[in-house]
């Protein structure tokens, strides 16, 4: 007897080390305990907003209409809440009978009273600051999932952690990724009978992605499948197994992937269809881009930006669709995918839309991965004219291949995108699909030298990055920024052209929600959020954020009340690598902050806190040779996070008017011995001698003094950073 109850104790000790076998049910019939596949199916009466994309089709179009075209101009501010951490907001919130959640940078998770603004609880998985180096674009995050009572939670380090929504406190986390390398996870997962995915980021440093399937409710691992082949060649024992044996010929015998992992890492959509039972990948760039060093110029590289159909039980392959072969330019396939039925030629298609960092609008047969229509949805699309419609490949410009032709191609679009991250909607009403597009172009160059190949620190992407930046040129410096804009473009994927489009005058615009009282939601870089009518895209109302706005909103019903919900805050790739192509939001505060509207709400907003003045940068001290080496070194390690040319886009401290320039110790301090790695700035000694970090200190200077001089009417980006006081600092 008493062996007996020894031994059922150890049983049911070992069942809880073992993944928690035994979880907590945690279903109910009100609150998150109610999220299922069938609430998902269809988004139900639209009172909650239960996933990030709103419902499985992803399309973010609600059924509601008490705010609409006719009284939206009456939306006021209901409530607000001050978000702890000035770097980009991204995230969309999940509500459920009136409780709100929420994600921020670092991967922390906030809930509210979705009417009152109450927190209840706030989750702080503790990521270590040191991650940040390895985020490409911010150490962001777009959303949780919900389903049966947990809260399903990516984080930077790639953890996927369960919370009982109730409480915020964790049920299970697994470690989705290996730690020491490059991954992260900005990402919502996603839920699907019973299993939540989750992909990963990381293909501007190297590695192989690919996408895990855990049960929700213990976290044991279902299925992985690895979007590109493993480049020593064995299997994985994992679902794509028998994928990866057919696309290997598509991969060179050698080349840089070998080392790198080759990329195609889905680090943002994966869609689930309820009517075929499919899941569809969307699937990022080559690792590293330059496809002449990856895969010596040969191949497709699948399923580099391909759409990619799986089986959800399984994980296996069903189809996919290829956008741009032997991918070069960063043109990752991972936007938002956004699912509907579309009469097409008098026939009902079930299709697939997806407006890719490409610049070409793909309407894909979602039964069988066809192509149907691929239209360019900004202007001077110049890596290829368009599409072959019997193949599906695109036609190219040769000039666009730079690593063939050996010379610089300055494209249109680039790397930070056509339409990125930013949730794109599709209207049920109007059958428009409303794309926060942009057009930023950029130089792809091949490396001149071989500082430009793999190093342990900063992008590993095959381009010359070192002398990749702004000329001392007024005229190109203003030129470039004023040829970075914006628009909302209202694509008709039927006819495949825009139905109407509203300029911007920067680039780097919210994500928009449609709903069915005819209106189309969007923030802007400059700090507005915006309502148009979403059949013509005249303007009903604008709300002054204070600050820039990328995320997408929300609606939801709380009692008789619709709210509005959106997350207000600049960061992620655009305002961290390249801070002269926001333009005049450079000007914008980054406060960042969750704002939530219905007619006739009172709240007010503090007044902005007065920007303070800028130090005045140090005169010039180095020699034309100190600066020039400095130059090609702030390239090569520092732009991508700081900005080219130094030039900040308000969300790291902006290095052209940073108090330290003019104190050698403190920048070795800093560079050399990470005396601000708590802050996200980790030692660079691995890669630069302290001699070098002083290189780059002149040049910073160098460049301030330029721009003080040369660009007046360009005002510097408000800085959000403390600038480090010499005391203190060691
Ligand atoms: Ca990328």
């Amino acid at each position: 007897m008493r062996a007996t109850r020894a031994l059922t104790t150890m049983v049911a000790i070992v069942a809880l080390a073992g993944c928690g076998e035994r979880a907590q049910d945690r279903t109910a019939t009100t609150g998150v305990g109610k999220v299922d596949g069938a609430l998902l199916a269809n988004g139900g009466d639209g009172r909650d907003w239960a996933m990030t994309g709103f419902d499985y089709t992803e399309d973010r179009f609600s059924p509601l209409k008490q705010v609409n075209a006719g009284n939206v101009s009456k939306l006021g501010l209901a409530w607000f809440a001050d978000m702890p951490d000035a770097r980009g907001h991204e995230a969309t919130p999940v509500v459920v009978d009136g409780k709100m959640f929420v994600t921020g940078p670092w991967s922390k998770v906030f809930a509210y009273d979705a009417a009152t603004g109450a927190k209840l609880w706030e989750f702080d998985p503790g990521v270590s600051k040191d991650k940040g180096v390895q985020a490409c674009c911010d150490v962001v995050n777009r959303g949780v999932a919900a389903w049966k009572g947990r809260l399903y939670l990516g984080t930077i380090d790639g953890r996927l952690i369960a919370l009982d929504a109730a409480t915020g406190k964790p049920d299970w986390s697994v470690q989705t990724t290996d730690n020491s390398k490059p991954y992260t996870i900005t990402g919502a997962p996603r839920v699907v009978k019973d299993m939540v995915i989750i992909g990963n980021g990381g293909a501007e440093f190297g590695v192989r992605g690919y996408v895990t399937a855990y049960d929700a409710a213990t976290g044991a691992k279902k299925w992985r499948f690895y979007t590109v082949p493993n480049p020593s060649g064995a299997k994985d024992g994992e679902a794509s197994d028998a994928a990866m044996e057919k696309v290997s010929p598509t991969w060179s015998k050698n080349g840089q992937w070998k080392q790198s992992g080759g990329g195609g890492t889905v680090w943002d959509s994966i869609v689930y269809d309820p009517e075929l039972d499919q899941l569809y990948l969307g699937v990022g760039n080559g690792s590293p881009w330059n496809h002449g060093l990856r895969s010596e110029g040969q191949g497709d590289n699948l399923f580099l930006s391909s759409i990619v159909a799986l089986k959800p039980e399984t994980g296996e392959y069903i189809w996919h669709y290829q956008e741009t072969p032997g991918e070069t330019w960063d043109f990752t396939a991972t936007q938002p995918i956004n699912l509907a039925t579309l009469n097409i030629g008098g026939q009902q298609r079930k299709v697939l839309m997806q407006a890719p960092k490409n610049g070409f609008f793909y309407v894909v047969d979602r039964t069988n991965g066809k192509l149907i229509n691929a239209g360019q949805f900004i202007p001077g699309v110049n890596w290829a004219s368009g599409y072959d419609m019997k193949t599906g490949r695109p036609i190219e410009n040769p000039a666009a291949r730079f690593y063939k032709t050996g010379k610089p191609f300055l494209a249109m679009p680039s790397a930070i995108a056509a339409h990125n991250w930013q949730p794109m909607s599709f209207s049920r009403q109007t059958g428009l699909a409303y794309i926060p597009a942009q057009s930023v172009g950029a130089a792809y160059v091949p490396p001149s030298s071989p500082l430009d190949g793999p190093k342990p620190i900063g992008f590993n992407v095959g381009q010359d990055l070192g002398d990749a930046m702004y000329p001392r040129d007024v005229t190109a410096v203003k030129a470039a920024t004023a040829g970075a804009t914006g628009a909302l473009v209202a694509w008709d994927p039927v006819a495949n052209k825009a139905r109407w489009t509203v300029p911007y005058p920067t680039p780097w615009n919210g994500g928009t929600m449609a709903t069915a009282g005819n209106l189309v939601f969007q923030g802007t870089a400059l700090g507005e959020f915006r309502a148009y009518a979403a059949d013509t895209g005249k303007q009903l109302f604008s709300y002054n954020a204070g600050t820039g706005v990328m995320a997408g909103a929300a609606t939801y019903m709380v009692g008789n009340t619709q709210y509005v919900a959106v997350l207000a805050g600049r960061g992620g790739a655009l305002p961290l690598s390249i801070g002269y192509a926001i333009g005049k939001a450079r000007d914008v505060p980054n406060k960042p902050r969750l704002l939530v509207f219905k007619l006739g709400g009172t709240a007010q907003l503090p007044a902005a806190a007065a920007v303070a003045p800028r130090p005045t940068p140090p005169a010039p001290s180095g020699t034309p040779e100190q600066i020039a080496q400095g130059r090609l070194l702030f390239g090569r390690y520092c732009q991508v996070c700081h900005g080219a040319s130094a030039a900040g886009g308000g969300v790291l401290p902006d290095l052209q008017h940073s108090g330290v320039l003019g104190d050698a110790d403190t920048w070795k301090s800093i560079l050399i011995d990470g005396a601000l790695k708590d802050q996200g700035m980790v030692s660079f000694a691995k890669v630069l001698t302290p001699e070098q970090a002083q290189l780059i200190r002149l040049y910073v200077i160098d460049e301030a003094n330029w721009a003080a001089k040369n660009l007046t009417d360009a005002a510097p980006a408000p800085n959000p950073g403390q600038p480090p006081k010499k005391t203190g600092v060691r």
